[in-house]
């Protein structure tokens, strides 16, 4: 089928839930000025994606679909900071390997999380007690509202946990790059005791930030699944954050739960919430859950979206029933439940 616009046409749409997903009309942006010229000519239904690894698809999206793809890095030094400039279709983990390689602090802790550079703001990545609107500096974006570019700083994005004013508006702002704030000697972060653990195992003792990462990289592999392998997208929902009322009242019913408090209330482990569902290791159809992390939903080979939607609002369901929470989804689900 022709594209109604020029600089579309139809292509597959990737993803890390190794979902089939093909989209009528798509556009690989290879510079900011493609991507721009790209919004406009498609208007404002047009969906901006960069690796599709926090997205769950149908088989078809009807449309318009624009691939932030191009790359490039800017290091700005400054004594012992420094200003890097990633363009949003930077590999993250790659963004984080030459911050460390240039001797560089401050992205450690946010090692081998998929995805662009781009879509980092989004949801305000986030790993072992690290959250990227920590080191953000500046956000440039396509206003599609306003037609124009704009800089946002860290205070204008209005991020939170898994959340900033992106996702909240997401039909209006395109990241074109983003700009971290980087130091050759930051305070390190450890108190994940996965983390810490690691780097004993490894008998360090004062680590480096490549070290961390190193340590991080590990614990990731041994905990999750690679996409590559099992289809899935990461934590398939967020932790859940309650009232102190509410979090004291389940720690009488259900001994031993795990609860922190943060601003605005307590945060419950999500994991552990499905995991005393009983869903660990669960499968229906082509779908299920990781056995070794709950949080985690996997591609058997041949789920779609929407199984994975079902499965999704199955596993909420019992959450609900039994704590009386409500799990919100993490990736942004683009197709109707199965
Ligand atoms: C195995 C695995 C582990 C993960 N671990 C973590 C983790 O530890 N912490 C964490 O926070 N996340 C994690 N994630 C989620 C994912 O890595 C991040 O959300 C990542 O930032 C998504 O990048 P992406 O390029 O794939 O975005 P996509 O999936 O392509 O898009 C995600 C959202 O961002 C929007 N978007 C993408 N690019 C742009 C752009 N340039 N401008 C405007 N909007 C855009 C899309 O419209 C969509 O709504 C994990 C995912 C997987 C598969």
């Amino acid at each position: 089928m022709a594209s109604a616009f020029p600089c579309f046409s139809p292509g597959p749409v990737p993803n890390t839930l190794g979902v089939s997903c093909t989209a009528d009309q798509l556009c690989v942006a290879g510079s900011e000025g493609r991507l721009i010229e790209a919004l406009r000519e498609a208007g404002e239904g047009a969906l901006v994606l960069g690796q599709g690894s926090n997205v769950v698809l149908p088989e078809r999206l009807d449309q318009p679909v624009v691939l932030a793809a191009w790359r490039g890095l800017r290091l700005r030094v400054s004594g012992d900071d420094a200003l890097l400039t990633c363009a949003a279709g930077e590999n993250w983990h790659g963004v984080v390997r030459y911050s460390l390689g240039q001797g560089w602090a401050g992205l450690e802790n946010l090692a081998l999380i998929p995805g662009s550079a781009g879509a980092a703001p989004i949801q305000n990545i986030g790993a072992y007690g690290v959250e990227l609107s920590e080191r953000v500096a500046e956000v440039r974006v396509f206003d599609r509202a306003e037609n124009r570019v704009r800089a946002l700083t860290a205070e204008a994005c209005g991020f939170g946990y898994r959340d900033s004013l992106f996702k909240a508006d997401p039909a209006r702002y395109a990241v074109l790059s983003l700009t971290l704030r980087l130091a050759r000697r930051l305070p390190m972060r450890l108190d994940y005791p996965d983390i810490d653990l690691e780097l004993r195992r490894q008998g360090v003792t004062q680590p480096r930030p490549r070290q961390v990462a190193e340590a991080v990289i590990r614990v990731r592999r041994r905990k999750l699944p690679d996409p590559r392998q099992w289809g899935n997208a990461g934590s398939f929902f967020k932790n859940p954050i309650v009232d102190p009322g509410q979090a004291e009242r389940l720690g009488r019913t259900e001994p031993g739960l795990a609860t922190y408090p943060v601003a605005g209330g307590v945060k419950l482990a999500a994991a552990q919430l499905i995991d005393r569902c009983g869903w660990k290791g669960r499968r229906r159809d082509g779908v299920g859950v990781w056995h070794r992390q709950p949080l985690v939903l996997i591609n058997f080979g041949t789920g779609s979206g929407p199984d994975f939607l079902a499965l999704g609002e199955e596993v909420r369901r019992s959450v609900r029933e039994r704590f009386g929470v409500d799990l919100e989804m993490e990736p942004s689900a683009m197709c109707p439940p199965g």
